[in-house]
């Protein structure tokens, strides 16, 4: 499906940070699932996974605006009322229905890729879940009151703060590790090879490691 949204509302959470709300008309996806983005007057396009549940009124996504980047630069700019073409949902980053229902679910994130975490969150809200994120610093941390403050676990890897000192694969290297649980790793490939080598080596099966690589 492909069809032009208005921007509803901007949340910026920091600099470096925004939540575009838009409008959804009669889109539908799973969460975790993705849409490519573009302007209307340009064909460049980049992917977003789909921050806001299945079954909010609107959709949401999270950006990074990346130094240099071609896209988030323009991105950035944009305000409510203004037009972003939606072509999708892409993907296959979905939950299994039936994992849902019985299984401890895992989610490893770096920065923004929180994206897909919240949208699975949202959309089950009695989901068995534990969220990991990693963040450089403790002001990277976004919209935290979206989780249960008992599931979510940051790990900082810059600066002494209340949380967890280090990155997601020292704390996965240091704790104990569920091997009845599903695992889902997002954000920056290198991070997802990483905790995929941990997981692996500390004996989660490889079925049970669900990956999205970002960039
Ligand atoms: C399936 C999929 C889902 C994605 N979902 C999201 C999402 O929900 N939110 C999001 O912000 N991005 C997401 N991305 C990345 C996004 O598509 C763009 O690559 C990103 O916004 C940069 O675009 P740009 O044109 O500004 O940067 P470019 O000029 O294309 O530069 C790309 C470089 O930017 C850096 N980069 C790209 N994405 C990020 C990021 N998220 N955080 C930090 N550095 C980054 C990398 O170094 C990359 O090599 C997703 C990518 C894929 C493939």
């Amino acid at each position: 499906m492909k069809f032009t949204a208005t921007v509803l509302h901007k949340r910026i959470l920091n600099p470096e940070t925004i939540v575009l709300q838009l409008t959804k008309g009669g889109f539908q996806f799973k969460a975790g699932q993705y849409l490519v983005l573009s302007f209307p007057d340009d064909k460049t396009s980049r992917e977003y996974s789909i921050y806001s549940g299945e079954n909010e009124d609107f959709l949401e996504v999270l950006i990074k605006i990346v130094p240099k980047g071609a896209f988030t630069n323009r991105i950035a700019t944009v305000n409510v009322g203004d037009s972003l073409v939606i072509d999708g949902p892409h993907g296959f980053f979905i939950l299994n229905p039936e994992e849902v229902l019985y299984k401890k679910h895992v989610f490893v994130a770096s920065g923004t890729g929180i994206s897909p975490f919240s949208s699975y969150i949202k959309t089950y809200p009695t989901l068995d879940y534990q969220l990991l994120h990693g963040i450089r610093m403790v002001d990277e941390a976004i919209e935290p009151q979206r989780y249960a403050p008992d599931k979510l676990v940051f790990c900082v890897s810059r600066g002494v703060t209340d949380h967890f000192s280090g990155r997601v694969t020292n704390y996965l290297t240091q704790t104990s590790i569920d091997l009845q649980a599903i695992y889902y790793l997002c954000g920056n490939s290198a991070m997802i090879n990483d905790v995929s080598d941990i997981l692996e080596q500390k004996g989660v099966p490889v079925k049970n490691i669900r990956t999205e690589a970002f960039f």
